[in-house]
């Protein structure tokens, strides 16, 4: 059956990231203050590099450049090794080193690591109270089972993007175009325990565009760019677009924006849309941890 034709004269509206970052930044700020005043020094964010490459270089500056304007202690942790077997070892023993540091509250190690060093150093490594980025087992089984843990930030922003923006997910149905553990999956999670119907989709999914065509909400992390377009969309759907991917020279998302603007209800620009949201919740992380070792320390000292 032919798609019903759909109407190219609407227009969405735009769900930019930046105002709902400034209120959580300021939030952020506001009880960094008070845990300087308790503490007599800021929370601190490691931010741990294993082999530097540019882009995430640029990525991990704005994330140091953030933490020093909300007055958290952003420091970058170069780890050493000539060959992969050194880096996995120095790799540990660097994260090791902050979980016992009680400056640091919060740790993130910078991906994609170097090829032959796997995730699972840094998931055996960290300490779950100060993996703010949820990659821990720990904060993955709370999520999974509905409880509260450190999500991962991007998961986190895409459905921040949603609530701020006001719109329902009670009943409605969802499709998720990703499933690796960082995004798509925690974000399917996230979407179920909010009472939509949630589809993921994937690189082996058949018939992309027919799953596409029933969602009212479409969440995108996939790293392909124009993989979605507005003729896939059911008029009046959001968009939700957390591809970052680099053409010709310019950040776009998986999202084809000029198409799907004309027929979605809401969509996320990119840059602009879920990518500030990340970086500032990312640094609400930093704060919740710093007061959850407060209290886990209070609750061992009583
Ligand atoms: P990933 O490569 O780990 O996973 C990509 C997923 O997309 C996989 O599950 C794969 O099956 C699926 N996929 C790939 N091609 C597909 C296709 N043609 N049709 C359907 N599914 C397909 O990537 P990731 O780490 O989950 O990141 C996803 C995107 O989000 C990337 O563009 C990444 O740059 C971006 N990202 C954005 C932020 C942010 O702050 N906005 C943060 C992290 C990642």
């Amino acid at each position: 059956m032919n798609p019903a034709p759909v109407s190219t004269t609407a227009h969405a509206r735009r769900l930019e990231g930046a105002p709902f970052a400034t209120e959580i930044r300021d939030q952020v700020a506001a009880d960094v203050t008070a845990y300087v005043a308790a503490h007599g020094y800021p929370p601190g964010l490691a931010v741990v590099v294993c082999g530097r490459s540019a882009p995430s270089m640029v990525y991990l500056e704005r994330i140091l450049k953030a933490c020093a304007q909300v007055g958290i202690a952003g420091s970058l942790v170069d780890v050493p090794g000539d060959n992969p077997a050194e880096q996995a070892r120095e790799l540990a023993a660097a994260i090791e080193r902050l979980n016992a540091d009680p400056r640091v509250a919060g740790i993130i190690v910078q991906m994609p690591l170097p090829t032959g060093v796997g995730l699972r150093v840094v998931v055996d490594a960290i300490d779950p109270l100060k993996d703010i980025d949820g990659i821990h087992p720990l904060n993955a089984g709370l999520l999974r089972l509905g409880y509260e843990g450190f999500i991962p930030a991007t998961a986190h922003a895409a459905l921040e993007m949603i609530h701020r923006s006001g719109i329902t997910l009670r009943g409605a149905d969802a499709v998720v175009i990703g499933r690796s553990p960082v995004v798509g999956m925690p974000l399917a999670f996230m979407l179920t325990k909010e009472d939509a119907t949630v589809t993921v989709c994937h690189s082996k999914t058949r018939d992309l565009a027919a799953k596409v065509r029933n969602a009212d909400v479409v969440v995108v992390a996939a790293g392909q760019p124009g993989l979605v377009t507005g003729d896939m969309l059911k008029p009046g759907a959001v968009v939700i677009d957390v591809g970052i991917n680099v053409v010709e020279g310019h950040i776009v998302g998986d999202v084809d924006f000029a198409s799907a603007e004309a027929v979605a209800s809401a969509i996320t620009p990119v840059p602009g849309g879920v990518g500030p949201l990340t970086n500032a919740l990312l640094l609400s992380h930093l704060m919740r941890a710093a007061q959850r070792q407060d209290q886990a320390k209070e609750y061992f000292e009583a």
